[in-house]
């Protein structure tokens, strides 16, 4: 049997009414970028998330770079971000005119190891950007309290976890602000790029307003040099369907996990662990294993379709050869770009699919 990694087209066909409908709404109002849907979106995703606002952008790193300008991020000013973790999160600083400052992962959930946090702060922290890395929340409460020791900000990284929930409370209400990401392949996705920011910040809210539409405010002005990173109109259309679906396939998405984790239990490798008071939403189903190399050319030969994430720790891509941080000074981060393989997972993956994946995997591990 064939186990794609992912399957968007089955996702389309299960909503497909409801789906054509929004798009063919947006296209009769010939009203394509911002407007009154934009904003619905807007509020549905803030409400859902617990956040005052939101604001949709074009792009999930587009989110973050614009979340941290509006907050006052200052050219040489530093943001720890951990060494594990999408390309996007350190661009989105170093786009914004910040220095990024590497954290190693924690050992068991792969997020931002926190005891190491401290040790990366000096007199140019402006804040700290943990990432939910894999759906899994990063441990916010020693990050926060970290934070106000410190008197520096915090922005979220939730690119890989709408919905996920850290001692009861949604990620994306914890930080000044948090970035969201609705890459298609996301829990939550557009059909096409697309990203949000939420926060209660009024401020930093009319800030972004500026700077993610030409700098221009409403009397048409353009009061500062800004960027253009809106939403258009039709995804939001595409995302306010979605969403509502979204708790459901997140809830799929755990149960796939515990099957995985049930028929998995006994193989060599290492399943993904949860902290406890999180609710995990399984953007990805990570394991780690010897061999990956060989373990996954032999699973795709056998029609599986896994990933990779990530090959690589921050540091060790060409891109950032010139900060100067040498192979080995984050270990954790390191070991994870060997070992690391992601599981298919994805709301509308069968029972069947989730027993083939493991059949093959115990076979070629032996
Ligand atoms: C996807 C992702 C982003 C960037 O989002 P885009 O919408 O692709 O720009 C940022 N951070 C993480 C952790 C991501 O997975």
């Amino acid at each position: 049997m064939q186990v794609p990694f992912l399957d968007l087209k089955s996702q389309y066909h299960q909503i497909k009414p409801e789906i054509d409908q929004a798009i063919s709404e947006v296209i009769e109002s010939a009203r394509f970028v911002g407007g009154e849907r934009v904003e619905r979106f807007e509020q549905v995703f803030a409400r859902f998330c617990g956040s005052s606002y939101a604001l949709g952008m074009n792009s999930g790193t587009a989110a973050l770079q614009l979340a941290l300008l509006a907050l006052g991020l200052k050219p040489g000013q530093e943001v720890i971000l951990p060494a594990n973790t999408f390309m996007a999160t350190a661009e989105a600083v170093t786009h914004a005119g910040g220095n990024i400052a590497l954290v190693d992962a924690d050992p068991k959930t792969y997020t931002m190891d926190v005891s190491r946090i401290e040790e990366a702060i000096n007199k140019n922290t402006w804040g700290i950007m943990p990432v939910h890395l894999y759906g899994h929340p990063a441990d916010m409460d020693p990050i926060l309290k970290i934070a106000r020791k410190h008197g520096i900000r915090v922005v979220e990284d939730c690119a890989q976890s709408h919905g996920a929930r850290y001692k009861g409370r949604r990620v994306g209400q914890f930080g000044d602000a948090a970035g969201f990401s609705f890459y298609p392949g996301k829990n939550l996705g557009a059909y096409g790029d697309g990203g949000l920011v939420t926060t209660d910040d009024q401020e930093a809210l009319g800030q972004m307003k500026l700077l993610f539409n030409h700098g221009r405010n409403e009397k048409g002005e353009h009061e500062i040099e800004g960027f253009n990173e809106r939403l258009d109109t039709l995804q939001a259309a595409i995302l306010e369907v979605k969403l509502r679906h979204l708790d459901d396939w997140n809830a799929a998405r755990r149960a796939h996990a515990d099957h995985y984790r049930e028929r998995l239990s006994g193989a060599h490798l290492v399943l993904p662990q949860v902290d406890d008071d999180v609710e995990h939403v399984y953007h990805l189903f990570v394991v780690r294993l010897e061999n990956r190399d060989e373990v996954v050319a032999r699973l795709k030969e056998k029609g599986i379709g896994v990933g990779i994430h990530y090959d690589r720790a921050v540091h060790t891509h060409k891109a950032y050869e010139y900060l100067g941080v040498s192979e080995g000074t984050h270990p954790v981060s390191e070991a994870c770009a060997r070992e690391v393989v992601s599981l298919p997972m994805y709301a509308e993956l069968g029972d069947k699919q989730v027993d083939a994946v493991c059949d093959a995997l115990i076979e070629v591990l032996g």
